[in-house]
């Protein structure tokens, strides 16, 4: 019962989310106040991983905005690509994005996935995500920091 007066007296400590004016210019209407994410790598170095990874961790947690990675394309709204295309990763990034169920929006990660980067030319690539799939929002930077890929996450849900 202490624990419990105690949590009463002090309440919430959370700190409040940062104004939605932080988010950059997306260029597209919100999607609603959630959206479901599925996430391929289609053949970065990793880089823009451990940034995805910190975006939905504890710290920047993105999901306190309504976005949540999902594990199928069926089950998404906005498939998150990061990476410059592989060949062996291009039918599987098309057959993702035919999966998924309109309306359905793309966004491109990193450096890569705009113009394939410092793989440029590479032997294995096929080409930078736009080549592959209509893109509809590129969030460039090697790799984009997680407070930019929240910001860019939240123009989604307008929230
Ligand atoms: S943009 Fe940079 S961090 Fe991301 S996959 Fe390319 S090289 Fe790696």
């Amino acid at each position: 019962m202490s624990l419990v007066r105690k949590m009463l007296q002090i309440g919430r400590i959370a700190e409040p989310a940062p104004a939605a004016s932080t988010s950059p210019d997306v260029p597209m209407a919100p999607m609603g106040p959630s959206i479901q994410v599925r996430y391929v790598d289609a053949g970065s170095c990793n880089g823009c991983e451990l940034e995805v990874t910190s975006a939905f961790g504890p710290v920047y947690d993105v999901e306190r905005y309504g976005v949540r990675l999902v594990a199928s394309p069926r089950h998404a709204d906005v498939l998150l690509v990061s990476g410059p295309v592989t060949r062996n990763m291009a039918d599987p990034l098309r057959k993702a994005y035919e999966a998924m169920p309109a309306p359905k929006r793309v966004v491109a990660i990193g450096d890569c996935a705009l113009n394939c980067g410092i793989f440029a030319g590479g032997y294995g690539i096929e080409g930078a995500v736009g080549d592959i799939i209509p893109v509809d929002l590129y969030v460039p930077g090697c790799p984009p920091t997680p407070d930019v890929l929240v910001a860019a996450l939240r123009g989604l849900t307008g929230r």
